[in-house]
């Protein structure tokens, strides 16, 4: 009788973790509230709902000023556009991160430059971030991963020497804090996305905060086809674009925004449990603690797979997992540059060309540890399984150990026609997966 659920044996585990995204009555009654108002669109902007939500989060991170927006995406490209970056300069961001993060500096019209990451943190590695800049990098675009911070020491000290523009891509960091110092406060404005499997949900939603009331005004004109913003202090006029919020999404917001603190709470409570038992699992490896965080933001738990032989593969291995009813995946992203969903070209980015010899070719850069993390080491598990209790913790790691003792088993269908099943499946391009985490 096999022992792996993947190869016919009993799963560790056959209930569900808890539901994500989660609402309740007191949200029914605000969409209703909005729902009755006539009040639903972004304009006049902000609205009333939109205005509240957009000051309580920048509050909550130690910014002045909050401009929600339609998505994340649109966030980074909102912040990239204030920032005052022009067709061809170059923003350098980390390899390792969702491929959004760079289609939004495309779509400023920048170059997106990918620096390699820290193997600890999984976030942006300073020196590499210092050895990509060039005379045209305008923008040091770091992430705060996971459950990680980027090194915001550093970077901010980078940022300083070399004059450049410093935008925190925060859409997994909501509430976070690094040195006490909240995520998105650091540099010139720092970006969130309230998309489903974020840390606050409106099922879609996005927002910049800044301390800079220069940016603040131009967000509002950017996001609000041009209009001037209710102070325009700096009078500057710009095209702008339609990328409002509605008020039902801030209504969503609005509860989200109450609960994130007391969630966040739970989760790091449960993932110091769950990195204690992984701790002992041998060829397992949590991710070094950060003692710089001063309140985590746990988007996803993730752990490194470092076998001492490469029998296994690690999407071998997560198919493992995720057959023991643990959810759980390891090409959560890729390397951008080498990803299905990044097919970026000079003949659709022309920017990509301008002033240079040669069109900047993605398939020229290499970042080693991005590699590894992406397509070897990485296995990410979803938020929402740290929202249970101790019990849902025992299970995930007698699940990982109980996948790590029966390799043998693993390896050896991993030749046969149920491994390589499992491993098609894992290593099955991004671009046909649709998930919601
Ligand atoms: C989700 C995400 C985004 C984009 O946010 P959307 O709301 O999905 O547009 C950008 N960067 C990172 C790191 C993300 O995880």
């Amino acid at each position: 009788m096999p022992e792996l659920a993947l190869l016919g044996g009993d799963p560790v585990r056959a209930c569900p973790f808890p539901r994500w995204p989660q609402g309740g009555p007191a949200d029914a009654a605000r969409l209703l509230e909005v729902l009755e108002s006539g009040d639903w669109g972004g304009y006049p902007f902000p609205n009333r709902l939109a205005a509240e939500v957009a000051q309580r989060f920048a509050d909550l991170h130690g910014a002045r000023y909050g401009c929600l927006v339609a998505n994340g995406t649109i966030a980074l490209t909102a912040a990239l556009q204030a920032s005052g970056i022009r067709f061809g300069d170059e923003v350098i961001v980390p390899a390792y991160t969702w491929e959004g993060t760079a289609a939004a500096v495309l779509a400023a019209g920048g170059v997106p430059i990918f620096a390699d990451i820290d193997p600890d943190t999984y976030c942006l590695d300073p020196e590499a971030a210092r050895r990509a800049i060039t005379p045209r990098t305008r923008v040091l675009l770091p992430v705060h991963l996971a459950m990680r911070f980027a090194d915001m020491d550093a970077l901010v000290r980078l940022a300083v020497e070399h004059d450049l523009i410093l935008i925190e891509d925060c859409a997994h960091a909501h509430g976070g804090q690094y040195k006490r110092r909240g995520a998105g406060s650091f540099g010139d404005m720092g970006c969130f996305s309230f998309q489903s499997s974020k840390l606050m949900t409106a099922g879609e939603g996005g927002a910049v905060i800044t301390s800079r009331l220069e940016y603040f005004e131009l967000l509002q004109s950017l996001v609000n086809c041009g209009r001037a913003s209710l102070t325009d202090q700096f009078k500057r006029r710009v095209v702008g674009w339609n990328y409002r919020i509605t008020e039902f999404q801030a209504a969503i917001l609005l509860g989200q925004l109450e609960r994130l603190l007391e969630l966040a709470e739970r989760r790091s409570h449960n993932a110091a449990a769950l990195s204690q038992a992984l701790q002992g699992i041998p060829g397992i490896r949590p991710l070094p603690p950060q003692p710089a965080i001063t309140r985590e933001a746990i988007y996803c738990y993730v752990f490194q797979y470092r076998p001492t032989d490469d029998r296994v593969s690690r999407d071998l291995f997560v198919a493992a997992l995720e057959a023991e009813g643990i959810p759980c995946d390891g090409r959560f992203y890729e390397a951008v540059y080498r990803s299905d969903l990044f097919p970026a070209r000079a003949e659709d980015f022309p920017q990509l060309a301008a002033d240079r010899e040669r069109p900047l070719d993605y398939r020229q850069f290499d970042c080693p540890v991005a590699e590894r993390a992406a397509y070897r080491e990485a296995v990410w598990l979803p938020q929402f399984v740290l929202l249970g209790d101790e019990n849902d913790v025992e299970d995930i790691a007698r699940a990982v150990a109980k996948v790590m003792e029966n390799r043998d088993e693993l390896a050896a269908a991993g030749e046969g026609r149920a491994g390589l099943k499992a491993m098609s499946r894992a290593e099955r391009p991004r671009l046909e997966r649709q998930r919601n985490y």
